[in-house]
């Protein structure tokens, strides 16, 4: 695809990024059969290669108004397209760059921006969530179903975290919503590496992994929050006390691996950032599959990507490989490779898009009859466990228990 850069953007980081991937662009329109917004909205605008397409005109210099902010907010950011595209279009990278440029230009209505800045200061401040995700317990019967389904009613205690007593070290990050969420997700994981020789650790002070104010277009904040996550974990690092990052989340996961490439332009960041990136891995990746005990768990599982885990990390089959192992049976998932319509605040800021991405993938989890789901990110447990019929579960609690049964008969 050609493109004349206007002059506002033409000699900028992000200009050349921009042209560099909209160059590998053809226009062929493989990537909107993978795309769920244009599967739900069926307009072009609403799909990669429409999108694509007005953040040229942006960069070109034409005229943006709150109807491409709209487009692109109707993103879910699932890199589902990227997956699919025969080009190597890295889309997730020009979106970024896209709504950047759509935000500084066109300003946001009053509730809206209200709603955006309320998510961007009360979901990374971890013990406030926590504290307001408690209130929200007690208030459950009296919440309107929409936002009941967002509470969980009963909190899973994390049960022990095994004090740090092996050669080899972990570091876990706690995240932003998670601990006031599911404080079980992080403690299971901790007691089943300890389990195969690997302490896990959180680091004081670690706080959001700066996903969630990046992708609300608060992106010079979500970049303070990657700066102040490696202050948080760089004595750790430095002092070269832990031999890799886990993360237990695929979102902040996606997002950690690209901190080298998100802070490349920050000389103070740069190279921490690519060091912590290089040391992350996603929780399946840190598994030692061959000294896990096979056969000793039985029952129908469906497992739900995330778009974080197979898109954006491209890791594929890891989980699914770890729960067969262990004993359970793997229900086919139809469109394994769509959004659940979770995608971090997007569950909240486009209820009705969100909604129906839901019903489907519930629906195609369900067509195998499974007891449970596993996924791999707490946005898409939360958003999932809102309508389901059976539990859903992060997969290594499941592993856990089944590791845990086996022990003690
Ligand atoms: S992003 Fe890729 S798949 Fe989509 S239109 Fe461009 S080249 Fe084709
Ligand atoms: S990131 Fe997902 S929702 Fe956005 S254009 Fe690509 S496939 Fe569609």
């Amino acid at each position: 695809m050609q493109i004349q850069l206007a002059d506002f953007i033409r000699d900028t980081p992000e200009g050349r990024e921009a042209e560099a991937i909209l160059r590998k662009c053809v226009h062929c329109g493989f990537c909107t059969a993978t795309c769920p917004s244009y599967q739900v909205l069926g307009d072009d605008l609403d799909s990669p290669r429409g999108r694509i397409y007005l953040i040229k005109r942006a960069l070109e210099g034409a005229p943006v108004s709150a109807k491409t902010q709209l487009h692109l907010d109707r993103c879910l950011t699932c890199r589902a397209c990227e997956t699919t595209c025969p080009s190597g279009v890295r889309y997730g990278r020009l979106v970024d760059i896209g709504r950047g440029l759509v935000e500084a230009r066109v300003p946001r209505g009053g509730f809206d921006r209200l709603a955006r800045r309320l998510l961007a200061s009360v979901l990374v401040r971890a013990r406030l969530f926590k504290v307001l995700t408690g209130l929200g317990r007690l208030a459950r019967p009296l919440l309107p179903a929409a936002l009941k389904a967002k509470v969980p009613g009963k909190l899973a205690p994390p049960g022990e975290w095994p004090a740090p007593r092996h050669a080899r070290k972990m570091l876990a990050l706690a995240g932003c919503v998670q601990p006031g969420l599911a404080p079980s997700i992080n403690a299971a994981a901790a007691r089943v590496l300890d389990r195969f020789g690997i302490s896990l650790v959180e680091a004081p002070r670690a706080g959001c992994c700066g996903a969630l104010r990046f992708h609300l277009n608060y992106q010079q904040e979500g970049r303070d929050d990657m700066r102040a996550l490696i202050d948080a974990w760089w004595p750790l690092v430095e002092r070269g006390e832990v031999e890799a990052i886990v993360m237990t989340a695929s979102g902040c996961g996606a997002t950690v691996k690209e901190y080298g490439h998100l802070l490349a332009h920050d000389p103070a960041y740069r190279d921490k950032a690519a060091r912590i990136a290089g040391l992350t891995k996603d929780l399946a990746e840190v598994i030692p599959f061959d000294a896990l005990p096979s056969a000793i768990a039985a029952g129908r599982i469906a497992f739900h990507s995330p778009c974080t885990l197979q898109h954006g990390q491209q890791i594929r089959g890891a989980v699914e490989s770890c729960l067969a192992r262990a004993g359970f049976e793997l229900t086919a998932v139809r469109d394994a490779h769509l959004c659940c319509g979770s995608a971090g605040t997007y569950s909240l800021l486009q209820p009705a898009i969100a909604g129906e991405l839901r019903s489907r993938k519930l629906a195609a989890l369900g067509e195998g009859r499974p007891e449970q789901i596993a996924t791999a990110n707490i946005g898409c447990l939360t958003h999932l466990q809102g309508a389901a019929q059976v539990p859903v579960r992060h997969w290594i609690e499941v592993l856990d228990e089944a590791l845990q049964r086996k022990i003690s008969p």
